[in-house]
């Protein structure tokens, strides 16, 4: 048996893009591309067909709002848009029923 692989086929990579070349104005560099939010692949609703949206579910619907009571953006929390709006909509009808703040101010 041969064991023959070509592993340099085409032209030459170099790993995950965003390296970055000399130069450049952004001044922010360092290629930190993940800062303490986990990285889903897919949406966990449509990874979890058992997890259901439900705006009378507050602890669920938590992990989707922020601490100050603002829902959690769709690159951040991970969703896609169809459960992302569903989410929304919950946390909506979670905050007419007084299961989620509006606004937290301070205080
Ligand atoms: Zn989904």
């Amino acid at each position: 048996m041969s064991m023959e692989m070509e592993e340099n086929q085409g032209p030459p990579r170099r790993g995950p893009r965003g390296a970055g070349g000399p130069g450049g104005d952004k001044k922010s560099g360092s290629s930190v591309r993940k800062r303490g939010f986990t990285r889903r692949k897919v949406c966990r609703f449509c990874a979890d067909k058992t997890l259901v949206i439900d705006y009378k579910d507050s602890q669920l619907l938590k992990y989707f709002v922020t601490d100050r009571g603002k829902i959690v953006p769709r690159r951040i929390s991970g969703n896609c848009a169809k459960h992302q709006r569903k989410v929304a909509l919950s946390v909506r009808r979670s905050r007419m029923i007084a299961l989620l703040p509006y606004s937290v101010t301070g205080a």
